[in-house]
């Protein structure tokens, strides 16, 4: 069934008119905050928020204050026409799209920074990341007002660390958490596949078949984290393209390493393919 486009708002005064309508009205608004160049991913999250709310807030913003100095934040693909032409099949009331310049007028001075979870791997190998994301995404919940925030496990990092922020800042939100869509061969979907050539998105399958073989060990009843760990390593080893930054298994709420897999673990991810930096994680265990 065709849905009506959404409205496209760029202005800070006009979304905050709509949504203050929208909360007189009583109305359930969820949120889905992404940079844009959405794929099947996205639109899961998206796709929730539709089933669950009654007005669909969708922004695409790619947030300078979460890319490193020598990050990918000018190349990073932005194809808004696409994008909502990909969002017509679904029922989103609005899609806010602001300039860097409304979200970070001249003398913005105030950052939100998470530590603990925030800290480790992402943290590590891209200092200040988290500051940026726990900043834009509060920054948007003030402006959207939402009942219900949706967040991909693709980011594991990062649903705990907009987790704590709700936690610790008392933000009104309530965070859902909706499982990563993959391609068919298993590589995740992710909006920086599309810098990868055919043969370096080929050496990426390793990161998916390596946690895939991990959470198969700990299904097996292997429970020893080193074990599953040496596997995913000799898996990843075969793909000489593929630079690791990180490979661990860590607890799913303090992202620290665990050596037993007695719980719910996560099998996390960080490599280089090319130029590529590209990340993914995979449950074990129960
Ligand atoms: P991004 O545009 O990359 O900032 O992502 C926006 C939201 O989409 C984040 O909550 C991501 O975790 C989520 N997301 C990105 N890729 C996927 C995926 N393959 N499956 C599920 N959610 C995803």
């Amino acid at each position: 069934m065709p849905h009506s486009p959404p409205q496209v708002i760029r202005s800070i005064p006009d979304l905050r008119q709509i949504i203050a309508a929208a909360r007189r009205a009583g109305r359930r608004i969820g949120v889905v905050p992404t940079m844009g160049a959405l794929h099947a991913g996205h639109l899961s999250l998206v796709a929730a928020a539709e089933r669950e709310c009654d007005l669909v807030v969708v922004t695409i913003f790619v947030n300078p204050t979460q890319f490193g100095p020598n990050e990918d934040f000018q190349k990073y693909p932005r194809t808004l026409d696409n994008d909502l032409a990909l969002l017509s099949a679904h029922r989103v009331d609005i899609v806010f799209t602001p300039s860097t310049e409304a979200m970070y007028p001249s003398g913005a001075a105030t950052m939100v920074e998470v530590t603990g979870a925030a800290e480790p791997w992402e943290g590590e190998c891209r200092p200040g990341h988290f500051r940026g994301v726990a900043t834009i995404v509060l920054k948007l919940f003030n402006l959207t007002q939402p009942d219900v925030a949706y967040f991909g496990r693709k980011d594991l990092q990062q649903t705990l660390v907009v987790r704590q922020m709700i936690r610790d800042l008392d933000v009104p939100v309530e965070l859902k958490v909706c499982p990563t869509v993959r391609e068919p061969d298993g590589l995740a979907m992710s909006s920086r596949n599309a810098y990868l050539s055919a043969d370096y998105r080929r050496a990426a399958l390793v990161l998916s078949r390596a946690l895939f073989h991990g959470a198969e060990m700990v299904r097996g009843g292997e429970h020893d984290a080193a074990r599953v760990l040496g596997a995913m390593h000799s898996i990843v080893a075969t793909e000489p393209q593929v630079k690791l930054e990180y490979l661990a298994i860590v607890d799913p709420v303090t992202m620290a390493e665990v050596r037993q897999i007695d719980s719910l673990a996560y099998a996390v991810v960080a490599a280089r393919v090319g130029a590529t930096r590209l990340i993914d994680n995979e449950p074990l265990g129960e």
